[in-house]
């Protein structure tokens, strides 16, 4: 039995992350939870956003289920996010792009499905800073072990889908990029993975005009970050989109959208970001079949019409969460 921790954290995550566990439930997926109150509220109480302590809570345990965690605009708070990322070192953020059949998206493509596997420990996120009054500089770091191990994971995720690897690079401006590049090419021969490369500017256009030519997207932190937010425009609302960070022994899944402080409290947040990081979970659990029985209640929920008000609908996420439980103990 995996054990898994499951972190609410603030705003709107309080009310998606119940949906995705009654989902769980539903599916009768057993494991053994352990819940852990981290974040900007347990810091305005205590002072503390989450502790060494949690992290080693966090290590103990298999992967995390979670909701989202505001980050106040103060030099003292250290992102929870960042100190679990680099705590279990999870290189991987692994973003699947694809279409949900009842909605629209923003440019009304329908074929695609694409993953974008975004290298999460480096780059220009390094956190190699110095910052003057006249000048600022930030490192960009790219190594080949770094290189390496990302490229491994995006072939790995190829090889079980249409095994195409494409790797998008900065390569003719930044030499930098020069070794993730030739590194990603040859894991790639290694692996038996057919791969290309594109420069992150004409990627950039190309995902939207043409997004189904798309498998496996492999780049770098930051380009990773801003090609995987403008992709989420494909699908629709923010509320739509789980990702998962995943290292060699942990992994950690939370859908993309923050804590919303705007609309927290309300009760009509979107869940669908939220259940189908559980369902991620569950694939990276091996439940492939519970996985996939996700997916279809949240479909079904949708042709019933019962959607909140980001994509068009007045359910509230309750309701939503409800119908999706049914429908999975229905067809169970
Ligand atoms: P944070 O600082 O925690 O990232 P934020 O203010 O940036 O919070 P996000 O959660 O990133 O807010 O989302 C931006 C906007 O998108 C929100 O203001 C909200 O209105 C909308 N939004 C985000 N997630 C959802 C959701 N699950 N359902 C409905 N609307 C959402
Ligand atoms: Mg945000």
């Amino acid at each position: 039995m995996k054990r898994i921790a499951v972190i609410e954290g603030d705003g709107i995550g309080k009310e998606v992350i119940p949906q995705a566990l009654k989902a769980l439930e539903a599916l009768d997926f057993r494991f053994e939870r352990v819940d852990l109150e981290v974040g900007y509220a347990r810091w305005e109480r205590t002072g503390t956003a989450i502790s060494d302590e949690d992290i080693e809570t966090l290590r103990s345990c298999d992967c995390i289920l979670f909701g989202a965690i505001t980050t106040p605009d103060d030099p003292d708070y250290e992102s929870v996010v960042l100190k679990i990322r680099k705590g279990l070192d999870l290189y991987a953020n692994v973003r699947p792009i694809r279409p949900i059949a009842a909605i629209s998206g923003a440019v009304g493509h329908k074929n695609f499905d694409f993953v974008i596997v975004r290298e999460n420990t480096e780059g220009l996120y390094s956190g190699i800073e110095d910052i003057g009054d006249d000048r600022a500089c930030t490192t960009r770091v790219v190594t080949r072990k770094g290189s390496e191990r990302i490229a491994q994971y995006a072939c790995k995720l190829a090889t079980a889908r249409r095994k195409h690897l494409t790797i998008v690079h900065k390569s003719n401006v930044l030499k930098s990029d020069k070794l993730f590049l030739d590194t990603c090419r040859q894991i790639a021969e290694e692996e038996g993975i057919t791969y290309d490369d594109r420069l992150v500017d004409s990627m950039a256009y190309s995902l939207i005009a043409t997004p189904w030519k798309y498998d496996v997207v492999v780049t770098t932190n930051m380009f990773g970050d801003i090609l995987s937010d403008m992709s989420g425009a494909l699908v629709g609302s923010l509320g739509l989109l789980p990702s998962a960070n995943i290292g060699n022994s942990h992994a950690f899944f939370e859908p993309v959208h923050g804590s919303a402080p705007d609309i927290a409290g309300e009760g009509y947040a979107n869940p669908i970001a939220a259940i189908l990081s559980a369902k991620m979970m569950l694939e990276w659990c091996r439940e492939f079949k519970k996985a996939s029985l996700i997916e279809e209640a949240i479909n079904q929920t949708l042709c019933r019409n019962i959607r909140t008000p980001d994509i068009g609908g007045n359910s509230t996420t309750t309701e939503f969460g409800d119908a999706v439980a049914e429908y999975i103990r229905d067809s169970f």
